[in-house]
């Protein structure tokens, strides 16, 4: 069982006997907090407007209940910082006991600077270079490759290196193909069908395979759908004796808004463990069990708070026009994400339909028909679960400042990026004479 309950006053939430307090921000008494105390307008007023706030003890929750739902021997969590990528969150999930997963060479190096033992990295791109591979593996980290090319090559020079494969189960997750990236047109991994070639390559070359991996993308629904990636992964296990870990990606679901599906977690832990320990006991050796999520860890614990700067009556709605769009946070833009925004200056005012919008000189939406208590100009805004993919795809379009971001960590509200300056925005530039 999982839920909500208010007890004295405050929220918990609890997973079957689990019960931990709730510190998302919520309405107590008719007034938005974050973490059940901080009120997000002094966060506003301390550093400013548009802002990102995380809530460490929402990715701590998150942590734990992944952790918690699974029975197996060894499991490891690895982040995949690519959802949030700041410094102070990767130490963070270092100490709730997370790996890392990483896209690039620059966020493998950002992982080592976060504290990261480089084999508690594993590096998993796909369509780099040789060189960047090479470079990965001179750091020491955990190589993952998706493509029989590299391999072979990579089987060449460094058959000493064990390595990771990346498995295509040609699973569409979730019907969307923005999103998917286990189905048979993607450009990820290595077909399953095509593991004899793969140990055409090991046998040549001599490298060891020391994991498998699979990551269909971020809409996996039920624990059914990745059982059926399970049984693909487990049927390309067999065929391969050195394996220490197998590595089931992502691609659980968290709800952007009432109503909306979630990955049952404690489900999915449930019939994975009892699958997983069953493989391991047929396969003759205790695998470690990997995952590696990363809006499942951030999402929810992120807020974008942004101001009204306009209230535009057309002859159709009315916007909301914001001191921000999407260039801070492009998801609704980019996947017809759904965001819940509230107003957290006028919570208590009568509900009216908005269509909330960027001040990016394009088409700039954040939510159409949105029913949000009264907006007046100049209150503050929150953009909830703004945890994931949304500082990390921030960018300068129309030469804005990206916004500063925000931890709420024990009560403390600490600065964890500055926002840019015209310095930033203009730092690689060289003036040239004409
Ligand atoms: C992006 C990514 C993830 C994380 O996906 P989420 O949907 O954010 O959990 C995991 N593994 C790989 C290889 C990825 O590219």
């Amino acid at each position: 069982m999982v839920g909500w309950v208010r007890l004295n006053g405050q929220i918990f939430y609890f997973c079957g006997s689990y019960l931990k307090k709730y510190k998302l921000m919520n309405l107590i008494d008719g007034r938005y907090y974050f973490s059940g105390e901080v009120d997000p307008l002094a966060v506003v007023e301390k550093h400013g407007c548009p802002l990102y706030v995380y809530d460490s003890a929402v990715i701590e929750r998150q942590f734990n209940r992944l952790r918690d739902a699974f029975s197996v021997k060894s499991l490891r969590i690895n982040y995949a910082c690519k959802a949030l990528t700041n410094l102070s969150i990767l130490k963070l999930m270092r100490k709730l006991g997370a790996g890392l997963d990483t896209v690039s060479i620059q966020e493998v190096l950002i992982g080592l600077k976060a504290g990261y033992e480089a084999r508690d990295i594993i590096y998993t791109p796909n369509c780099v270079s040789l060189e960047e591979i090479e470079e990965a593996v001179h750091l020491g980290v955990r190589i993952n490759i998706d493509n029989i090319s590299i391999l072979e090559q990579f089987g060449q020079k460094h058959a000493e290196v064990p390595v990771c494969i990346r498995v295509n189960p040609h699973i569409m997750a979730g019907g969307n193909t923005k999103i998917s990236v286990g189905h048979i047109d993607s450009k990820f991994g290595i077909s399953f069908y095509q593991m004899p070639h793969v140990r055409r390559i090991v046998e040549n070359t001599g490298l060891t395979i020391e994991g498998l991996h699979m990551h269909t993308g971020s809409g996996i629904l039920d624990a059914d759908v990745f059982l059926r990636g399970a049984e693909i992964l487990f049927n390309v296990a067999r065929e391969f004796k050195d394996l220490s870990y197998l590595d089931f990606g992502s691609g659980f679901k968290v709800p952007y808004k009432q109503g909306d599906i979630e990955t049952n977690i404690e489900e999915l832990g449930e019939k994975i463990s009892l699958r997983f320990n069953a493989f391991c006991e047929e396969y003759g050796r205790d695998l470690s069990l990997l995952f590696e999520p990363g809006k499942f860890l951030v999402s929810e614990a992120g807020s974008f708070l942004v101001k009204v700067n306009v209230v535009k009556q057309t002859t159709s709605m009315v916007f909301a026009g914001l001191d921000s769009g999407l260039n801070h946070l492009i998801r609704p833009m980019f996947y017809d994400a759904y965001h819940e925004i509230v107003n957290v200056s006028n919570p208590g005012g009568k509900p009216r339909f908005y269509t909330v919008v960027g001040y990016i000189c394009e088409t700039d939406t954040f939510g159409v028909n949105r029913r949000i208590a009264e907006i007046r100009e100049g209150d503050i805004l929150c953009i909830r679960n703004a945890g994931a993919y949304c500082f990390s795809m921030a960018s300068n379009y129309n030469s804005r400042f990206r916004p500063a971001e925000v931890l709420i960590h024990d009560g403390k509200n600490l600065l964890i990026r500055e926002r840019e300056t015209m310095e930033d925005l203009l730092k690689n530039q060289l003036e040239v004479e004409l």
